[in-house]
């Protein structure tokens, strides 16, 4: 890679921020509710809210909670709340994090400690999870050592439990499930896993990054949801992502754990740095401001009532797109998503086509595979997109029905391409040299 020269001169302000503003001028689109993922939108004035309160607390750094102990307030407080709504008791504890991968890494971390105090026998620890829970496990089983045991799922995409239960041996020590899987939003039988992990003293981690925030909202307004949370004894720890469904900039999660015992496996202490005694909860060191003070604020903003409201418009959005799909012959939904989040496939019409051309109209969709599908993550300011949506969707499929595999869009013929690899080396060898290329100046 050719190296770059740092400016010799600074600019001034304005140049800086034309040119700024330039760059952004190729991101995407997202504040016109076109974009399902990537960025959960509240709507209303929560973003100018949320813009103040991060400026206020912009190069504070939660490592000192000494110093800043409007952080460590705002984090303890904003936790109990959460730990409330996730069903916890008094005795329950948690921390923030910077995401829901740091929230996952911070429970399996505790439970491989945990396992290491009451089964000390086990040297080469286990964990068994349904394929669907998200990448950030099989990271988490990758840095820290652990063997991951992928069990399948049933025809409604929730994992099978007996399954699970055939898969736990000796060595494993830990078990999962997902409220709600980011591939198909739906909610694992948590109870029932729960009871495994009760039966074979596991420690179940509930992956509630992608759905915590909703399912305590879309529950109380009466929705017929599944238990989830600490509601489930088996459970020991929940993540929950803020920068999700609590509406706030990315660089916010929870970890949550049933009481403070098991929450100390998470921390990480070193007393002998010619420093000084170095103590921190997570994985991070320096912690920025910015997102806990947003965390604390958006509960405080919006309040039970204002989240309930979001809920509620998240949800018949979620119904109204599901039915306008459903009612378009070629198209259907997978599974029966229970929340806000859904993946819809076809059987008629290449799935990927659809993507491509629901592309060129502006409206971006994950492509997903196994099965092929488009995913949607809805936001309440999608509520406002739903009519436009779905007439594009139904010209797209139209557009798409006669096409010929050997005329569809580059995009749709690589995925199609990428899923189907038989050899998954291939797949692994394809995606690192897509990297080394896209982190490479050009
Ligand atoms: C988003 C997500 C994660 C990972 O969270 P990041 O904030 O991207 O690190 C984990 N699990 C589920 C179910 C998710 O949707």
């Amino acid at each position: 890679m050719p190296t770059m020269p740092m400016p010799e001169k600074g600019i001034s302000r304005d140049d800086l921020m034309a040119r700024l503003h330039a760059l952004k001028a190729h991101d995407a689109d997202w504040r016109r509710g076109r974009m399902f993922g990537l960025i959960y939108q509240a709507g209303g004035d929560l973003e100018e809210v949320i813009d103040e309160v991060y400026r206020l607390f912009l190069f504070e750094n939660g490592l000192s909670p000494m110093a800043f102990p409007s952080l460590l307030q705002m984090e303890n407080e904003f936790v109990a709340m959460a730990a409330g709504l996730m069903g916890g008791g008094p005795e329950a504890a948690g921390c923030m994090t910077a995401g829901g991968t740091e929230s996952i890494f911070m429970a399996i971390k505790a439970a491989r400690e945990w396992a290491r105090s009451e089964r000390p026998d086990i040297v080469d620890p286990e964990m068994v999870v349904p394929v669907t829970v998200h990448p950030a496990w099989n990271k988490a089983a990758h840095y820290l050592g652990l063997k991951i045991v992928l069990t399948p799922v049933d025809e409604d995409f929730r994992a099978d439990v007996e399954a699970m239960r055939e898969a736990v041996t000796d060595r494993t020590i830990i078990v999962g499930g997902t409220a709600v899987t980011y591939p198909h939003g739906m909610i694992d039988p948590i109870d029932r896993i729960g009871e495994l992990a009760r039966e074979r003293n596991l420690w179940l981690h509930v992956d509630a990054c992608l759905g915590g925030y909703i399912l305590a909202f879309l529950r109380r307004l009466g929705l017929d949801l599944p238990p989830f949370d600490f509601a489930v004894p088996g459970v020991k720890s929940l993540s929950v992502d803020i920068h999700k469904y609590g509406f706030i900039p990315k660089g916010a999660s929870t970890v949550l754990y049933r009481n403070e015992t098991l929450r100390r496996h998470q921390f990480f202490v070193y007393t002998d740095w010619p420093g000084g005694v170095y103590a921190t909860p997570s994985l991070s060191g320096a912690r920025p401001g910015g997102p806990i003070a947003a965390a604390w604020s958006v509960f405080h903003f919006l309040g039970e009532e204002g989240f309930l409201k979001l809920a509620r418009t998240a949800r018949d959005a979620t119904v109204r797109l599901m039915d306008g799909i459903r009612a378009i012959p070629e198209l259907y939904v997978l599974g029966r998503p229970p929340a806000t989040v859904f993946a819809f496939g076809s059987d008629q019409v290449n799935i990927f086509e659809v993507g491509a051309r629901m592309k060129e109209r502006g409206w971006h969709l994950d492509f997903q595979h196994r099965p092929a599908s488009l995913h949607m993550t809805v936001s309440p300011a999608h509520g406002a997109v739903v009519e436009p949506f779905l007439e594009d969707i139904r010209e797209a499929v139209r557009a798409v029905s006669g096409v010929k595999p050997e005329n569809l869009s580059q995009e749709a013929a690589m995925y199609g391409m990428m899923g189907g690899l038989p050899d998954r080396t291939m797949a692994r060898d394809f995606a690192l040299s897509f990297l080394t290329d896209l982190y490479r100046l050009k």
